[in-house]
C-alpha cells in the first residue's frame, strides 16, 4: 500500500507560528475578514506577504538535482505574486541563509517533509524547512518537489479536505501504516483522513487532481477507487495559488 509520501512538519510552537504568520501578513489572522480565509489546520493561515521576494536555498549535491528542484518550484511561479530567488544552501554557514531552506538527502527518498508557509520564519535558522530525497530518476520526483513547495507556500493536504469522499478501507490502512511506517491510529487520523470543517475558513471545492493530494492506491480503498500521483498543477491548484497570492 503505497500512499504515504509526505509528512507535514508541525514542529513550530503554535504561538510562534501565529506571531510569525500575522507579522508577515496581517490577513493571516482569522479575525481579519477583509479577504477570504482559506483553510488551515490551526486557526490562522500561514501565507507569505504578497509581492515579496522569497529567498529559496537549495542544497547543491549536484547541478542537475539543484536544477530539477528549482524547475519544480518554478511551476508555481506564474500563478503567485511572489519573486523566487534561488541560492545555495551552504552547510558550512552556522546559520543558513534563505526564507525556505531545502535539505536534500537519501533519508527522505520515501517520505519528504515541509513546514507550512511562514512557519519557516519561526524555525531556527540553523535548520532546514523542507526535506527532499535524492531519487530524482523516479517518475514522481518532480511531483513530490512541487507538492512540498505547495506546503512551503502555505497549502495543506487536499486528501484531508472536509469534503474528500475517498472510500478508505480504514482498518486496512491503519494496519498497513503501522507496519510500514510505525504510525499510530491517531497519527493516521491526523495525516490521512478528512479534517473537520473550520468555520474560520472558506474552501475551494475538493480536487482529487490537486498536487496536494496523496496518491491513493486501490488496495487502500473499498470498491474500485484510486488516485495516482498527480504530476502537474491542476486547474484547482492554479486557482488556489492565485487566490493565496493575488
Ligand atoms: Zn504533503
Amino acid at each position: 500500500m503505497d500512499i504515504f509520501s509526505c509528512q507535514i512538519q508541525n514542529t513550530v510552537e503554535p504561538h510562534l507560528s501565529y506571531a510569525a504568520a500575522t507579522q508577515e501578513r496581517e490577513s493571516n489572522s482569522p479575525q481579519d475578514k477583509s479577504i477570504p480565509q482559506t483553510r488551515s489546520v490551526g486557526s490562522h493561515t500561514r501565507y507569505w506577504a504578497t509581492g515579496r521576494t522569497l529567498k529559496i536555498a537549495i542544497m547543491r549535491l549536484d547541478d542537475a538535482l539543484f536544477d530539477t528542484v528549482k524547475n519544480a518550484i518554478n511551476q508555481w511561479a506564474p500563478y503567485v505574486n511572489l519573486t523566487f530567488e534561488f541560492i545555495d544552501l551552504n552547510e558550512d554557514d552556522e546559520l543558513y541563509e534563505g526564507d525556505i531552506r531545502i535539505e536534500i538527502s537519501p533519508l527522505y527518498n520515501t517520505v519528504a517533509r515541509s513546514l507550512i508557509g511562514t512557519d519557516a520564519l519561526a524555525a531556527p535558522s540553523y535548520s532546514a524547512t523542507m526535506w527532499l530525497g535524492t531519487n530524482s530518476t523516479e517518475a514522481t520526483y518532480e511531483a513530490v518537489a512541487i507538492h512540498e513547495f505547495g506546503h512551503a507556500l502555505g497549502r495543506l493536504h487536499e486528501h484531508q479536505h472536509p469534503d474528500a469522499n475517498i472510500p478508505w478501507d480504514r482498518e486496512k490502512v491503519y494496519k498497513a501504516l503501522e507496519k510500514n511506517h510505525g504510525m499510530s491510529r491517531a497519527t493516521v487520523d491526523a495525516t490521512l483522513f478528512p479534517l473537520p470543517r473550520d468555520n474560520n475558513a472558506t474552501y475551494a471545492p475538493y480536487d482529487r487532481h490537486s498536487v496536494m493530494h496523496y496518491q491513493v492506491t486501490n488496495d487502500a480503498t473499498l470498491g474500485d477507487w484510486e488516485q495516482l500521483t498527480n504530476l502537474q498543477l491542476s486547474e484547482g491548484d492554479i486557482a488556489f495559488a492565485r487566490q493565496m497570492y493575488p
